[in-house]
């Protein structure tokens, strides 16, 4: 009798019928593409407005901005369907759950009415561009500028890793605005990218996991941006910005990464009840038996720390502190349980074909993005020392 998740204490009807529908459409209209998004290194654009239509896009959004008018819950729903179904070749997690916020956040009533109902159709592809080659922890050392000339922005640099960058339409981007200073240098713009002169993606990256979601380089050069898509309105705030935005961010990834977990134990103890060695199946053996238990222990915990962390966002009390816990020792059991869980399988493990093989490779990059777990440390280990 396989061991049944505790309920969810926060799922009521609404929420199952969303779960129902990304479900099916994860499993259905996204999975079995897989080998084809992965081998052109993105997925095809109508994805995205497929998703749109059926309001898996912008789930935490307000009805008045073309939203689902939902909250985290919608968005981590989803998330979990995503992930649980190994679907991570385009960023619902970026677009929605990070773009679109900080647009509702700080963006004027205008601008979010012009962006936001065309992110949620799915019409319009978000991205998010911090990183540099020379910067990624380090951010206050970005070298992208953004010079002001008349009612203008001009915009020189380079970004790379970029999520969703290959389709997106429109990237938040990370500028100084005044190059001498540190954080307080930090601005961020909205750069709408379709038929901009200057602007150009580079090449698709090929990556060790996450193989079919486009992960690109952008360049600009001598970007004319308007002064009005300056987020906030005042310069200089960038980094108080993203501050506030990274709680929900790095909950958004522990969400993910204990779905995934999930997944990999359910695969797992699929395969050894059914491969047998010596006469038995692997279940019967006492080290399989062990590691199974640990790899379930480990899911639950993470998948209650979790809720929990849940809960608190929802009170508007989730601290930058908790929500790096979450990030950082979430990943990192995901990691260790994929890596017990593939040994199980064997030289099949090893497989592309297997999903474990796939769900060690994706899973290694959450230790590094949304913060390295090094950088959660330091936060939690800041906290502490005061
Ligand atoms: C697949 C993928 C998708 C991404 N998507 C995006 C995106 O959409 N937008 C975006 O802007 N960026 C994105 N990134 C970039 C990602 O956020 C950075 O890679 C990450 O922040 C680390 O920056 P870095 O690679 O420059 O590493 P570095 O800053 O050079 O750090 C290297 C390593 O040094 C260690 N380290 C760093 N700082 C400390 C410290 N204070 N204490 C101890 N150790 C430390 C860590 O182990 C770290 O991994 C993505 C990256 C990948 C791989």
């Amino acid at each position: 009798m396989p061991i049944t998740a505790p309920p969810r204490a926060w799922m009521d009807p609404e929420l199952e019928l969303l779960r129902d529908t990304a479900r099916r459409f994860f499993e259905t209209e996204c999975a079995p593409n897989h080998e084809a998004w992965a081998s052109q290194k993105h997925v095809d654009r109508r994805i995205w407005k497929r998703a749109g239509d059926l309001g898996l896009l912008c789930a935490g959004i307000p009805e008045q901005y073309g939203g689902g008018g939902g909250h985290f819950l919608h968005e981590a729903v989803i998330c979990e369907e995503q992930q649980r179904a190994l679907v991570n070749s385009f960023s619902i997690n970026v677009h929605s759950g990070i773009v679109a916020h900080y647009l509702l956040a700080y963006a004027s009533e205008a601008q979010k009415q012009r962006w936001l109902p065309a992110m949620a159709s799915g019409e319009m592809i978000a991205a998010i561009a911090m990183t540099e080659p020379g910067a990624g922890t380090d951010l206050q050392r970005i070298r992208t500028t953004a010079v002001r000339d008349g009612d203008h922005y001009v915009v020189n640099g380079t970004k790379t890793f970029i999520t969703n960058g290959f389709h997106a339409d429109l990237v938040i981007v990370a500028v100084k605005t005044d190059a001498q200073a540190q954080a307080k240098g930090v601005s961020l713009l909205v750069v709408e990218t379709r038929d901009l002169p200057g602007f150009r993606r580079g090449r698709l990256l090929d990556k060790i996991g996450q193989r079919a979601q486009d992960t690109v380089e952008l360049f600009f050069d001598d970007v004319r941006v308007p002064v009005d898509n300056l987020l906030g309105g005042e310069e200089g705030r960038g980094f108080s910005q993203l501050m506030q935005q990274l709680p929900r961010e790095r909950l958004l990834i522990a969400v993910g990464a204990a779905a995934t977990m999930q997944r990999a134990v359910d695969d797992t103890l699929a395969y050894v009840q059914q491969r047998k060695v010596f006469g038995e199946p692997l279940m019967a053996m006492q080290n399989t038996r062990f590691k199974l238990a640990e790899c379930q222990t480990a899911s639950t915990i993470a998948r209650s720390f979790v809720d929990d962390c849940i809960a608190r966002l929802q009170r508007g009390e989730l601290d930058v502190p908790t929500a790096a816990m979450a990030k950082w020792w979430i990943t990192q059991q995901l990691c260790q349980v994929v890596d017990d869980c593939l040994q199980m399988h064997g030289g099949y493990g090893y497989m592309n074909e297997y999903p474990i093989a796939r769900m060690y490779a994706d899973a290694r990059v959450g230790r590094i993005y949304g913060g390295a777990n090094e950088v959660m440390k330091e936060v939690i280990a800041r906290a502490m020392d005061r």
